[in-house]
């Protein structure tokens, strides 16, 4: 059984992760998303959320997916995991020089471990969960960049962050 980890900080998944989710699919019998707890990133939502979310959004595929949440490096949780392979989707140029330096590293660390690469729908190539936010920050449409359920979680916990103060 080819087994493969997808990491990722997945705030909040989007068509892009999903994209590239279906795509490792077609390689992989099994993909672990490994959404990261990193107490240095504040995110809009907690992991707990962020993994219902993504649970949520991979619906269609659970029989074939994981959802874990990490705490530790990258490619140690693969190779705990025993997965073989860290999958990264790559939207642009600009992706790549950070990607490159991540591989190689991760290569110092756990030498049998190796990354795969997939590119989006180039209708995805722009998308992050940054941006999403930052759409929903200014109430633009969602819709084109993820799912209702998503739109409604993020409705959902901006108001909620806004009435905190
Ligand atoms: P990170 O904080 O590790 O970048 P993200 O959740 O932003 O985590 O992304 C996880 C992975 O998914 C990364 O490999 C990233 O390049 C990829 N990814 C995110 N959005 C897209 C997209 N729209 N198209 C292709 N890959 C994407």
């Amino acid at each position: 059984m080819k087994k493969a980890v997808y990491p990722g900080s997945f705030d909040p998944i989007t068509y892009g992760h999903i994209d590239i989710a279906r795509r490792a699919l077609k390689v992989f019998d099994k993909l672990v998303i490994l959404i990261s707890d990193n107490p240095n990133k504040s995110g809009l939502f907690t992991v707990e959320e962020k993994k219902a979310l993504v649970l949520e959004a991979l619906k269609d595929e659970i029989d074939n997916i994981e959802v874990v949440i990490g705490t530790g490096l990258t490619v140690k949780e693969t190779k705990k995991l025993n997965a073989t392979h860290i999958v990264r989707g790559l939207r642009a140029v600009t992706d790549f020089e950070y990607e490159f330096q991540l591989t190689h590293a991760n290569r110092v660390l756990e030498r049998e471990i190796d990354s795969i690469f997939f590119m989006t729908d180039n209708k995805y190539s722009f998308l992050s969960s940054t941006t999403v936010k930052e759409i929903a920050l200014f109430n633009g449409e969602l819709s084109h960049f993820v799912p209702k359920f998503i739109e409604d979680a993020i409705e959902k916990k901006m108001k909620e962050l806004n009435n905190e103060f």
